[in-house]
């Protein structure tokens, strides 16, 4: 029962540090790296989501060289930093191995020890680039429950925690291109499920990232797998935002109910387009456009509308999606008018 209190404390302490003094400056995205296999769904944001019932569990043992590194995208001077390890039964602690820090994200110098399975870093007059935990060679596979820290720029914790786990069997050449690009879709996932959000949906937090020869498509997504083709990927390293846009569908979790083609994908190439890429979009042919084309053109179709008519429609059209009550009448309750009055007053926007 102790626990249970310490960690309630623990956990509102951050809530009540944290925007006390980081008021008004711009977020520090934070990534975490690795060397340390994840077992289950225990995934390595867990870590830093904020909450002390959630933990990281690693698959196996530590070693002496691994580590589990909290990288910020920019500079930043850490107040205090307290990490908690071992689950909530107590098992998994971290006791002979240090936390460190590092100016350029490269070289470390350590912070502090662990007593009993928490370590306490001291202020830094620098800014720094990451911390990390070394846990030293351990008996038993460690958890991290929690790295809470304070800083001079806000470093928001992962609010939607997610992991991407890689397959790149069929490509070993493409493996470290495959695991930047899982971290880049996990960066953009906090901003996919805030565009999507909707009452009571918590999206998945494991997805499965396999890059597959046998596969001649582009990429495809099927619950919460995405498989992307080796040919395509080998030849198109820099189309990430087609890993987006399989991210976006993993987050629509549409399962049952009306779901138009044109509007799932308007709906994906919507966020990839306006809010992960903005400008990459290209033109529309407003000849050959119509709302239903799919893809850009229904996600240029659907920015129009968020533009002239309802900045959430997006949300609301993918809430109605994702609880099986869409129909295409939805479109006139929020607009006032139905898909053939927009569609026509769309395409006469777009010419010259
Ligand atoms: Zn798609």
């Amino acid at each position: 029962m102790l626990l249970a209190i310490r960690s309630v404390a623990l956990g509102a302490m951050v809530l009540a540090m944290g925007p006390a003094t980081t008021r008004g400056q711009e977020p520090v995205p934070a990534t975490i790296e690795t060397t340390m296999a994840t077992h289950g769904d225990e995934i390595r944001q867990l870590a830093y989501d904020g909450r002390m019932a959630t933990f990281f569990a690693a698959e196996k043992p530590a070693t002496a060289d691994d580590h589990f590194t909290i990288v910020f995208e920019k500079p930043v001077i850490v107040k205090s930093v307290v990490a908690t390890t071992g689950r909530p039964d107590g098992s998994g602690k971290i006791d002979g191995g240090m936390l460190e820090a590092s100016a350029d994200g490269k070289s470390f110098h350590k912070l502090s020890g662990f007593t009993d399975g928490i370590t306490r870093g001291e202020a830094q007059k620098e800014p720094v680039r990451a911390i990390r935990i070394r846990p030293g060679t351990t008996t038993a596979p460690i958890a991290i429950r929690e790295v809470a820290l304070v800083t001079d720029r806000p470093v928001p914790v992962f609010r939607y925690p997610v992991e991407f786990i890689v397959d790149t069997t069929d490509a070993p050449e493409l493996k470290e291109w495959t695991q930047d690009v899982a971290r880049t879709c996990e960066r953009a996932y906090p901003m996919i499920n805030d565009e999507l959000a909707s009452d009571g949906f918590q999206p998945p937090r494991v997805i499965r990232l396999t890059i597959s020869k046998a596969y001649r498509g582009v990429a495809a997504t099927a619950s919460d797998r995405i498989i992307g083709s080796v040919d395509y990927f080998t030849n198109h390293r820099k189309d990430i935002g087609a890993m987006v846009h399989e991210t976006v569908h993993v987050v629509q979790s549409y399962r049952r109910g009306k779901r138009p083609g044109w509007l799932v994908e308007g709906v994906s190439d919507y966020i990839r387009f306006f809010r992960y890429e903005p400008g990459k979009l290209g033109r529309i042919n407003p000849r050959t456009a119509h709302h239903d084309g799919g893809y850009r053109v229904s996600a240029a179709f659907l920015a129009y509308l968020t533009a002239k008519y309802d900045p959430e429609i997006v949300r609301k059209l993918n809430a109605a999606m994702r609880d099986a009550r869409y129909e295409d009448s939805l479109f006139e309750k929020l607009t006032g008018k139905d898909l053939k009055e927009l569609d026509a007053e769309w395409r006469a926007s777009l010419q010259p």
